[in-house]
């Protein structure tokens, strides 16, 4: 019986695989990012956990009065929102459709994210205590998108449905009944937790960049945007979302490789007006 489980849930896994579990999720704008993915979960099911996750986190913060109690960095945040989403369909069509949302939880935290389908949130003590321009903003805001762009939290998710396959767990998980709701579980875990791995982190550095770029945010901010943190990160307890992110200064470098490619098009979104 639990050899036939095995088979079963590596006959799914592998014909998940034959069937397109392996794509990519973006087209490849002016900085590319054309790594194939393993994808064993659809973008609906995620969107729809995220959504509820975002619904309970600005519900939670609501009921604290810590939801957008700052109108002017409110307005801020959403008026940057609103110039980068239509530049998200250079790499999907289907972005600029999504059904974004955009808030501000009052917190001294560090930390700004973008949930699967386009659920942004931006901690106020990003902002403030590192008192972030318009351009800085918009790089971050940018990178946090990229992340939802490539999917790369459906990517995890499916990751970990792959790696409890292979140590057994991962029968009683696929296409065996109980499987939807385990599935759940293990996305939901992994949505909260999420750190994003290396190559995640550089595919958002580079499609954020040209992101903010074809908003016409000057995207040299990325380069004082990471001395900034990395200043902070010198200061003791390092910024939620840069603890999974690589060496600070290695990404400087990168964000100054990256601007021969992406200043044409801040010049030419800032001359299209
Ligand atoms: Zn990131």
């Amino acid at each position: 019986m639990r050899i036939l489980r095995i088979v079963t849930a590596t006959t799914f896994l592998l014909s998940a695989l034959a069937l397109g579990g392996c794509q990519t999720t973006t087209s490849g704008g002016a900085v590319g990012a054309e790594r194939k993915q393993l994808m064993l979960i659809s973008s609906q099911e995620l969107d729809q956990m995220a959504a509820q996750g975002y619904n309970k986190l600005t519900a939670d913060a609501s009921a604290k009065g810590a939801l957008n109690t700052d109108s002017a960095m409110l307005q801020r945040v959403r008026a940057i929102a609103t110039r980068i989403k239509p530049q998200t369909r250079v790499f999907r069509p289907d972005a600029p459709g999504w059904k974004w949302e955009v808030n501000v939880i009052n917190s001294n935290e560090l930390n700004a994210f973008c949930m699967p389908g386009g659920k942004i949130m931006f901690y106020s003590g990003l902002i403030r205590q590192l008192n972030l321009s318009d351009e800085e903003i918009a790089v971050v805001m940018g990178h946090e998108i990229a992340h939802a762009l490539r999917e790369h939290s459906r990517e995890q998710v499916s990751q970990a449905i792959a790696a409890q396959t292979t140590i057994g767990i991962g029968a009683a998980l696929l296409g065996l009944g109980q499987g939807s709701a385990d599935i759940a579980g293990v996305a939901y875990k992994s949505l909260i937790a999420t750190r994003f791995s290396r190559t995640d982190e550089n595919e958002a550095d580079r499609i954020g960049l040209e992101l903010a770029a074809r908003a016409a945010y000057d995207p040299r901010a990325g380069v004082s945007l990471w001395q900034k943190m990395i200043k902070a990160n010198s200061g003791g307890r390092p910024p939620e979302f840069l603890s999974s992110h690589p060496t600070e200064s290695s990404r400087v470098q990168q964000i100054e490789a990256l601007l021969p490619t992406v200043m044409p098009l801040y010049t030419a979104a800032r001359r299209g007006g």
